[in-house]
């Protein structure tokens, strides 16, 4: 019996080995597998439908179950936007994500505070419609913040439990395909399947470069970034709900554009911090929020001080005076907002219009690129997404 534990063992290593040597045979097999793509459609699927669950005020110490709150103001940007009431927005589907239309009323909202709540934080800044001031930009970049943080941690626990769905697809899917080669599929068949696929699936738990390790992966840079909103969540709401006169540990600037873009977001990432080895020693989160106003378009970056020197030299790379009226500067900084948007948000919400004169070529870059940021693979979209949005911002003296 021990004996054919090793052999099993070392039968199980071949077959990784098979997998590990494809030449990317073996990773196109997974990516086209029916059953992943149907199992990505499921987890999707159940996203979708369980982020609008209610759940606990984010309000300190409030017991009450939350109503959908706005990220960005629904009379203000997402009214201008709109077409019809109307504005577009990426929606979780069974066919994983879609452009979808969503009514101005509901656009933005996300499961953050209890009607008290959001009426007595928010009812107020929300029927102003804009933003005008430091203490409206405190409002805007916390509930920015609340939202980041909820729906990654949202995000977090549901790949907790997906992740281990994903994988036993995953055993499958290379069980068979290792099965393909002739002097495997002789030897598998000394043991019964469901031994040798236990067998497979500890050993890929243990093998680090391998498929197990990506997912997880995924699930780390998410956990660096949510405590990273969390603690700019948690200085903003010390202002907001009273327990700090001023705001502390946390920077917001302010900056603009000088034409109304067709779109809003509001959306958070992560800079790495490379050290003097080429190593990634830190990652800083940075909160955004851009929505046209008055002519312009509005952007606030909010980001803790830790994180300002790094920050302000990622700006100097790019080329990018936030308060200058530079039509360079413009153009770079609309790069980073195009960026911010299409890197991991789905927080973003688009006139109809504007999207329904796109190149049918462009929309599916933008919708390929957008359902490639799960677990599975990674497709870059190039940049700039609408380049003629860049060149007004260039040609605007
Ligand atoms: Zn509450």
């Amino acid at each position: 019996m021990a004996v054919n534990i090793f052999y099993m063992h070392r039968i199980v290593q071949d077959m990784i080995s098979k997998a590990r040597n494809s030449n990317g045979a073996f990773q196109a097999a997974i990516d086209n597998d029916g059953r992943i793509k149907a199992e990505f459609s499921t987890i999707n699927k159940s996203a979708h439908i369980n982020w609008k669950k209610e759940r606990k005020c984010l309000y300190p110490g409030c017991p009450n179950k939350t109503i959908g709150s706005h990220t960005i103001q629904a009379r203000g940007p997402i009214y201008k936007i709109s077409e019809s009431g109307h504005v577009l927005s990426p929606s979780a589907t069974m066919r994983g994500i879609e452009i979808k239309h969503v009514g101005v009323n509901d656009a933005s909202k996300f499961p953050g505070f209890c009607e008290t709540h959001d009426t007595t934080l928010f009812s107020a800044f929300e029927n102003k419609a804009k933003i005008e001031n430091n203490h409206d930009a405190a409002l805007q970049m916390y509930r920015s913040a609340c939202r980041e943080q909820s729906r990654l941690e949202f995000i977090i626990k549901h790949d907790e439990i997906s992740i281990n769905n994903i994988k036993n697809v995953i055993i499958d899917s290379s069980f068979e395909y290792a099965l393909q080669h002739d002097d495997i599929a002789r030897e598998v068949y000394l043991f019964s399947p469901s031994t040798m696929k236990e067998e497979f699936r500890t050993q890929m738990e243990l093998d680090g470069r391998n498929l197990f390790n990506r997912l997880e992966y995924h699930i780390n840079i998410r956990k660096n970034m949510l405590s990273g909103i969390s603690n700019i969540s948690v200085n903003l709401e010390n202002y907001i709900c009273g327990a700090k006169k001023f705001i502390e540990n946390i920077i917001i600037l302010d900056a603009s554009l000088p034409m109304e873009l067709p779109f809003a977001f509001s959306s958070s990432r992560a800079f790495d911090e490379i050290d003097q080895n080429g190593y990634v020693s830190n990652s800083h989160t940075v909160v955004m929020y851009a929505a046209p106003q008055d002519g312009q378009t509005k952007i606030l970056i909010c980001l803790q001080d830790a994180s300002r020197d790094l920050f302000q030299k990622g700006l100097e790379e790019r080329n990018i005076e936030l308060l200058s009226n530079s039509p360079q500067s413009h153009a770079n900084l609309y790069d980073l907002l195009e960026e911010f948007m299409f890197s991991g948000s789905d927080n973003w919400y688009m006139s109809p219009k504007y999207w329904g004169e796109l190149s049918e070529t462009t929309k599916h870059k933008i919708i390929s690129h957008i359902n490639g940021q799960g677990f599975s693979q990674n497709i870059p979209i190039e940049k700039p997404v609408f380049p003629e949005l860049r060149k007004s911002i260039l040609t605007i003296l």
